[in-house]
């Protein structure tokens, strides 16, 4: 099968005036549908740059770069933009909720923005099922305000799932949050994992990195390692234990 991303021998470098950083030096990766993907290194190893490049927010100065089959590596910013809309979700670790909006006008948010035009109906039913999934269909008229950092963050999960992506990228999504929150995101990551989502994610936390399926570690904009693990699954008496009941109900049936 045709993997959903494939980057080869991919390049960024920014310059500045006289002075040139080669950001990323030639990174080749194949990521198949279902990968649940933790992207490490250190600070300056060439992450952010990297997902920029993965989530067609900038363009790469060498090699291509095959989202679902398609080149982009060569599309324009008008192209660039809506191929995100229509293959990729994003979620940040800042969350970037709309204060004064609920978490369900939050979650429409995307399809505003979709070609095809959307009526308020259908928007409406497709954000109470992308609340529902991440376990928050109770709290649909909530503010962001009203909700704890975990529940944000599944809000901010739910508004990434709402088109229906291809490939889900987040940014430490995990990096405002406490150890317990953060585990309580990655169950949700695994369950739209377990259901067939494909995850890349920045992560420098290592143990946040072993609920993912597999483990790659840039250093100096080059991958030094990629390898598969077994991910740490979280059990039926872990996910019990997360204070959204009805979160915690639906993450039981699924495993
Ligand atoms: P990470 O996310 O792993 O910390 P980055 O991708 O942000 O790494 O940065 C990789 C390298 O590229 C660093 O040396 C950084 O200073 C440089 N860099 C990042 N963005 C820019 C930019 N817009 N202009 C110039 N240099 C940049
Ligand atoms: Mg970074």
């Amino acid at each position: 099968m045709q993997p959903v991303v494939k980057l080869e021998d991919i390049h960024k470098t920014y310059s500045n005036g006289e002075i040139e950083v080669r950001a990323v030096r030639g990174v080749s990766i194949d990521i198949h549908r279902g990968d649940f993907v933790a992207l490490m290194g250190a600070s300056g190893s060439g992450k952010s740059t990297l997902m920029n490049l993965l989530g067609c927010l900038d363009r790469p100065t060498r090699g291509r770069y095959f989202l679902d089959g398609i080149d982009v590596s060569g599309l324009d910013r008008n192209e660039l933009a809506d191929i995100r809309n229509q293959k990729l979700g994003f979620v940040f670790q800042g969350f970037n909720l709309l204060a004064r909006t609920t978490a369900l006008e939050n979650v429409e948010l995307p399809m505003l923005y979709s070609p095809q035009r959307i009526s308020s109906r259908v928007m409406r039913d497709r954000a109470m099922q992308s609340l529902e999934i991440v376990g928050l269909g109770k709290r649909f008229d909530h503010y962001p305000s009203q909700l704890s950092g975990g529940q944000q963050q599944r809000v901010a999960i739910a508004r990434a799932l709402v088109n229906q992506p291809q490939v889900l990228l987040a940014d430490e999504p995990t990096g405002n949050l406490d150890s317990r929150t953060s585990v309580e995101v990655m169950g949700v990551f695994q369950r739209l994992n377990d259901q067939g989502i494909t995850i890349l994610m920045v992560t420098h936390e290592l143990d946040i990195a072993h609920y993912c399926r597999r483990n790659l570690i840039l250093r100096d904009g080059l991958i030094v390692s990629d390898v598969q693990v077994h991910p740490r699954l979280l059990s039926a008496v872990e996910l019990k234990k997360l204070d959204d009941a009805e979160a915690a109900a639906k993450l039981t049936a699924a495993h």
